[in-house]
């Protein structure tokens, strides 16, 4: 999938869960997300025109689970039917999905998140040892600070970069 937000294009896949959708593309795009619209393309690098050939019907031309295609054609109003009966109208309606914008109603908070985007600013760190720039022999590592990463384990260098790096210059003093 392709996924749209706030002017960024993210490439990867995704997963229908239980409740709502996960998967890396979705966890990326969510670090982004800011409580308004986002659109996924289901179909990329495919052009939607030749799917939609021949007389077969269009769960079977669409290259999705069968449930999937019948759940989006409901929540367009199209019949699951021959694609050589399809008028224009449900034709572009199909061109959804290569853009289905819709506001998610809320992602599932801490229970859920692989990252809490932290809280401390970087700016009131000293960046050789991680100390407090406020209080003196206070450090702030990893998750504490506002600091994250996109999925690819940039959240553990973080975290083990920063703990090295502090580590280092205690054991210095
Ligand atoms: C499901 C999941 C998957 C993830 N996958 C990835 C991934 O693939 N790649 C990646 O880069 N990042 C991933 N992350 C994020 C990554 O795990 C964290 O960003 C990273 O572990 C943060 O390290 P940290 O040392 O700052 O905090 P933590 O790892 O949270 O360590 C804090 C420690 O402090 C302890 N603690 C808390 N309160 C107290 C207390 N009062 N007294 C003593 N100890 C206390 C906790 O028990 C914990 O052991 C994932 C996170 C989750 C939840």
């Amino acid at each position: 999938m392709n996924t749209f937000v706030e002017g960024k294009r993210f490439e990867g896949s995704m997963l229908f869960a239980h409740k709502g959708c996960s998967g890396p593309v979705i966890l990326t795009t969510s670090l982004y997300w800011k409580k308004g619209k986002l659109a996924i393309d289901f179909l990329p690098n495919k052009k939607i025109e030749n799917l939609l050939k021949g007389n077969r019907k269009i769960s079977s031309a669409l290259p999705f689970a069968k449930r999937f295609t019948q759940e989006f054609l409901k929540s367009i109003n199209v019949e699951d039917k021959a694609i050589s009966s399809l008028n224009e109208e449900e034709k572009s309606k199909l061109k959804m999905l290569k853009y289905y914008e819709f506001a998610p109603a809320g992602n599932f908070g801490y229970t859920k998140a692989e990252v809490t985007k932290g809280g401390i600013s970087t700016e009131e760190i000293n960046h050789d040892s991680f100390e407090s720039l406020k209080q003196k022999d206070l450090y702030f590592l990893g998750e504490c600070l506002n600091i994250t990463g996109e999925l690819g384990g940039f959240n553990f260098q973080i975290a083990f970069s920063s703990a090295v790096t502090c580590a280092r210059n205690i054991n210095k003093s």
